[in-house]
């Protein structure tokens, strides 16, 4: 939603903008604009240069061309041998592209004029040339576009991998603007210099509002159409409290943010404070949690990047019950290499302690990364699972480096995206196959329990046979919700359709619940509901007592626990299975809640909807 105000900017020139989303992670910020680009398959940002760094970024871009080629050559010699000498012309093509003088002065020139970073030259001088070539009458030729294209992609993968550029080139009073920021690309930003998040795209279960809460950056989501008003350097205040961003903010506005930021202490990186059980040396309480009537329940953290490890321990987190190992992918493109993965997932166990880590196998596609060829339905397209089992190559590096790490430490392999007890069959048989070959390579490996994520209805309805087959149960409410649901996770003009209290979803989780109860075997809940106090509350009534989440989630999360008990919240949760609409048990859960536990739930902090109490 847009608005434009009657006041001038600052610099009285333009006028402000306003835009309303979804606030997806609480502060305000004032910075300026950061523009990340997105397109099918990079995304890429505009940064300017220095004058003395400008000859420094033309060589970077020499070498990220000598590398393509280099890449290209080592293909075509493969493909030549795979399938003849006739059909590598497409790489020798691809070659003499890499080697036009013109590109290579016209992406040079736009560097020097502009002061612009290689990646951004790159792009525009691609988008000209496919300009050109879009208005090519015949068919033939206007098709090799795409080459053009994919020239240009390798170009980008090539700049990308030559060294962490973007952490260098992120100016401190960056605000970050996408249309949707892909995790490979959140990646590589250094986060910490970041002042807010301000994107087209995205919900609360989005994986840019899970790390931004991760992180206690604000950020607003679902904005439509700001990107494209947006430019880099440009004047920002995003205030998510209110879900509101406004651009070219005019000196009253300014001032108006300012003394909010002054009255609300904005949360940097992490923040708690003696009472949340943290000690004056950053290392939380890992003690016991009970149950007012006397159950143990564990609270553990989600984990996706680095930034992120201080909390683990900051907050006492009882492991890692969840580790989004994709996180591991930078917009390199490249997967990362055995070697490299072993060194994550022993740091990881290290972290993790006595208590544990749950590695998810990769869960490529969906709004994770981009996949190769843009695919018309991502989310129920070939990722996760289904893209380990197609990529058996990557799947079995993985497997290795998480076989091998477990010698170091507590580790266990969960596979997203479960949909049929038959992955689970052929995963099982790669990671034996693989422990084998590890021992017979001489190298050491330890204990894996295997477990299975729950997040599509068929793994809810088979629950009691896959129960069987498994060590334990990980159930991805983010994703349950939207396959129950039908609703997309990403999509803001839908969020309202995203009802976590569904009747739908409760079944399904109960279901589940009696499935692992049967079997006997454990069940970590780690979704977006499992950091949600009301949420956490009915899940408590259904039984669960293993909760994952984002680590700055579990000091309130403690408090919530310790104080309520088992047998009332499971009154609430029976309640609720029996009612028949998402807004009968919104309202009885926010009745109930207030009633039973007031000191938690005073009525005003249960809003509608629900989803986004804090
Ligand atoms: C989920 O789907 O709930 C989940 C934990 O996984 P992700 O959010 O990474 O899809
Ligand atoms: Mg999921």
């Amino acid at each position: 939603m847009r608005g434009t105000g009657t006041h001038r900017s600052s610099d009285g020139v333009k006028p402000e903008e306003r835009w309303r989303g979804v606030a997806v992670s609480e502060g305000s910020a004032v910075g300026r604009v950061l523009r990340i680009h997105s397109d099918a398959r990079q995304q890429v940002y505009l940064a300017a240069l220095e004058e003395s760094e400008v000859e420094h970024e033309v060589d970077r871009f020499r070498a990220a061309m000598r590398l393509a080629r280099r890449q290209l050559r080592g293909l075509k010699r493969r493909a030549e041998l795979a399938l003849g000498a006739d059909h590598a012309y497409i790489f020798e093509a691809h070659l003499l592209m890499l080697q036009d003088r013109k590109l290579r002065d016209d992406v040079e020139g736009y560097v020097r004029r502009g002061r612009v970073n290689a990646e951004w030259a790159v792009k525009v001088v691609a988008d000209h040339i496919l300009a050109v070539y879009a208005e090519v009458k015949d068919v033939y030729l206007r098709e090799r576009s795409a080459d053009v294209e994919d020239v240009m992609q390798r170009i980008l993968v090539a700049l990308s991998g030559k060294d962490g550029h973007g952490a260098r080139l992120l100016p401190d009073d960056a605000v970050i603007v996408a249309e949707e920021l892909m995790p490979s690309v959140a990646a590589e930003l250094d986060l910490s210099r970041v002042r807010a998040i301000a994107s087209d795209a995205g919900g609360w279960t989005s994986h840019t509002a899970i790390i931004a809460r991760g992180l206690g950056i604000p950020a607003v989501v679902g904005l439509r159409d700001m990107y494209r008003r947006a430019r880099t350097g440009d004047e920002i205040a995003v205030d998510a409290f209110a879900g509101e961003v406004v651009l070219h903010p005019s000196p009253q506005t300014l001032e108006h943010y300012r003394a909010s930021l002054a009255r609300v202490a904005v949360p940097t990186n992490v923040s708690a404070s003696v009472e949340d059980g943290v000690t004056a040396d950053g290392e939380g309480r890992r003690e016991t949690l009970y149950l007012a009537d006397g159950d143990e329940v564990f609270l553990r953290a989600n984990v996706e990047l680095p930034a992120e490890y201080e909390g683990v321990r900051r907050y006492g987190a009882r492991g890692i019950g969840l580790y989004r190992s994709e996180f591991l992918l930078t917009h390199r493109g490249a997967m990362p290499a055995e070697n490299e993965q072993f060194t994550a997932y022993v740091k990881i166990a290290e972290l993790a302690g006595v208590d544990g880590a749950s590695v998810r196998m990769f869960d490529l596609g969906g709004d994770k990364t981009e996949t190769e060829d843009a695919e018309r339905n991502p989310a129920l397209g070939l990722r996760a699972i289904r893209f380990c089992l197609r990529r058996e190559n990557v799947m079995r590096a993985q497997v290795r480096a998480v076989l091998r790490a477990a010698a170091h430490g507590n580790l266990q392999l969960v596979l997203p995206m479960i949909s049929d007890i038959s992955e689970v069959r052929r995963a099982r048989r790669v990671i034996d196959e693989e422990r084998e070959q590890l021992t017979s390579e001489g190298h050491e490996t330890g204990e894996v329990k295997i477990g299975a994520m729950i997040e599509v209805p068929s793994a809810v309805l088979v629950a009691d046979k896959l129960a069987r087959e498994v060590d334990f149960f990980s159930l991805g409410t983010n994703d349950l919700v939207q396959f129950t649901l039908a609703v997309d996770r990403g999509n803001d003009e839908v969020a309202d359709w995203f009802r976590s209290l569904h009747p739908a979803v409760l079944r399904s989780i109960d279901m589940v619940m009696k499935a692992a109860r049967a079997a006997a075997i454990p069940v970590v809940v780690c979704g977006e509901m499992a950091a949600t106090p009301a949420y956490a509350c009915v899940l408590v009534g259904l039984g669960v007592r293993d909760l994952s989440m984002t680590a700055s989630a579990i000091p309130r999360m403690r408090r919530v626990i310790a104080g309520i008990d088992a047998e009332r919240a499971g009154e609430v949760a029976r309640e609720c299975l029996e009612c028949a609409t998402a807004d009968d048990v919104e309202e009885l859960v926010r009745a109930r809640l207030a009633m039973l536990w007031p000191h938690f739930f005073p009525p005003e902090t249960l809003p509608v909807p629900i989803e986004v109490e804090r």
